[in-house]
């Protein structure tokens, strides 16, 4: 695996070897998730470029920023072993060298109003500010990223077609720990008796899958809300939308294509999931 620091030699390197990028961006503190991303680029790509850059932008609580988990020896060696090309490791000033004080805003309509969006105010900006630097950098030809984040990847679907960038992305499916938890950097942040409890976000979004049925949705999402606040979880939201639009559904026709968000904290931990319902 090769290191690059700085975007202009990554840049030059890439282009000398002119095989199919791909491009797994990341904030470190690897786990299996990032490395099932990894897998996927490495089978349909010449190139697996990984990034680790934790950015400041897109942190709505500086505290959040602050204790985001950092294990870069061990994501070197997980990288490495995964069969990773290349690490792209920039410094904030690599990416942002005019500073974040005047950063391009992006016209993210809808999407930027509801779940995360309406949660975390201006995290989709960050989002979408640091995916343009990196992807300019990388110029992957194939962008890999994992539906657990996803209203995410809607959001870095309407940049790329917005900014009409050259780039397939490409949604990979959540990798979960043996009780159903999401794998999450932000894991590493819950105490041992939050953990074995934090599944319960997971258990709602299947008592729902399991059991929805067409008509009112609101006893259903009582329910499911039940089973998180009964972990000890204060949910921030939990809500049942258009698959392909993220529109939310009150009332179901039993056709629609359903997906469940959930976002609730376990102590200061925030943790997010989400479940196709009936795809
Ligand atoms: P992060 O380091 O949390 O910014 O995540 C980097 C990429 O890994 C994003 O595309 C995430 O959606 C993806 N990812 C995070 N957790 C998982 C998971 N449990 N399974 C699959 N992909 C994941």
């Amino acid at each position: 695996m090769i290191l690059f620091k700085q975007a202009e030699p990554l840049k030059s390197y890439l282009h000398q070897q002119q095989a199919v990028t791909g491009f797994v961006p990341t904030m470190g503190a690897l786990h299996n998730g990032h490395l099932s991303l990894i897998e996927a680029s490495r089978k349909a790509t010449g190139i697996t470029v990984c990034s680790i850059f934790v950015n400041p932008t897109q942190f709505n609580n500086p505290d959040d920023y602050r204790k985001y988990p950092m294990t870069l020896e061990n994501d070197i060696l997980l990288l490495e072993s995964a069969g990773t090309d290349i690490l792209f490791l920039p410094s904030v000033e690599e990416i942002y060298p005019a500073g974040t004080g005047q950063l391009e805003h992006y016209d993210l309509g809808y999407l930027e109003s509801v779940l995360e969006g309406a949660y975390r105010p201006g995290h989709f900006q960050g989002v979408c500010q640091v995916m343009k630097r990196l992807l300019d950098q990388v110029q992957p030809r194939q962008l890999f990223m994992g539906s657990k984040d996803y209203q995410q990847c809607m959001v870095v679907q309407k940049l790329i077609e917005l900014e009409h960038m050259p780039v397939q992305l490409v949604t990979c499916a959540t990798e979960r720990e043996p009780d159903g938890l999401a794998m999450s950097s932000r894991n590493l942040r819950l105490q041992p008796e939050e953990r074995k409890k934090s599944n319960a976000i997971y258990n709602g979004l299947v008592y729902l899958k399991n059991n929805l049925q067409p008509g009112d949705l609101s006893p259903f999402k009582q329910q499911a809300l039940r089973i998180i606040e009964s972990a000890g979880m204060q949910p921030d939201y939990l809500e049942l939308a258009d698959a392909g639009n993220l529109k939310l559904v009150q009332e179901w026709d039993g056709k629609q294509p359903l997906v469940a968000l959930a976002a609730a904290f376990m102590g200061e931990v925030r943790l997010i999931d989400n479940m196709a319902m009936n795809a």
